[in-house]
């Protein structure tokens, strides 16, 4: 099963994505915490990366498609995968079908209010050791600093700041949108309704995945 995670910045793919990971075994591949790691690495794709992820465009094309076609040739991801974060634009799209031969299975569009965009991402501390996601608005004060799950410091992301939110909205806008025309001419799209808490906007994409996986079945025992 291959799902993608569509939806503009803050809209809570990321944290939808672990839900489901966890959920369904398939792993979560966020090509912008592979890209953040690329970075902290200093390789010579994270030195090519850095800019365009600092001012809030989309880094090109051909870094990104290369750099997940090598993620998702591993054996983990054989029965499937959920992407956060990509495809970002419509020559995305045509590239990753034209790597792996067909389309995705299932696309989620999470939908959430501009104003909710801004304040989710001006108040979300992400880890840098394990990529765990978190929000000041859920978090305690004692626990604001420190990874639940690996005890690395939190951090804030350095594209979290209003005028590259700004910014990255605008591309989302530019460039991203018209993947909704192109997924729902394939019949896999979904909108989902990101207002809420984030079990409650689980259980929505939870019951569409499972009807849909259902189908799936369906059709290859029919085959
Ligand atoms: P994200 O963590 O998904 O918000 O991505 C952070 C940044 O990484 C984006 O603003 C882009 O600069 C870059 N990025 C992530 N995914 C892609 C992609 N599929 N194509 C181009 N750039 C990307």
């Amino acid at each position: 099963m291959r799902v993608i995670l569509l939806g503009p910045p803050g809209s809570g793919k990321g944290t939808q994505g672990d839900l489901l990971e966890k959920r369904h075994g398939f792993p979560k591949i966020s090509t912008g915490d592979l890209l953040r790691r690329e970075v902290r690495l200093g390789t010579p794709l994270g030195k090519k990366a850095e800019a365009s992820m600092g001012r809030g465009e989309l880094v090109s094309d051909e870094v990104v498609v290369e750099m997940l076609q090598k993620r998702i040739a591993q054996p983990d991801c054989r029965s499937g995968y959920i992407l956060d974060g990509f495809p970002r634009n419509v020559a995305q799209a045509l590239k990753l079908e034209k790597v792996i031969g067909t389309g995705p299975e299932i696309v989620f569009d999470i939908h959430l209010r501009e104003q909710s965009l801004v304040s989710r991402l001006s108040q979300r501390r992400i880890c840098p050791g394990c990529g765990a996601i978190y929000s000041l608005l859920t978090l305690s004060p004692e626990k604001r600093d420190v990874c639940q799950a690996c005890g690395s410091s939190l951090i804030q992301r350095n594209d979290d700041t209003p005028k590259v939110i700004k910014e990255r909205l605008k591309v989302y806008h530019e460039q991203t949108v018209p993947l909704i025309d192109y997924y729902r001419r394939r019949n896999v799209y979904h909108k989902i309704d990101g207002e809420g808490k984030v079990e409650d906007v689980f259980d929505r994409i939870s019951a569409i995945l499972d009807r849909e996986m259902a189908k799936l079945k369906g059709a290859e025992a029919a085959r």
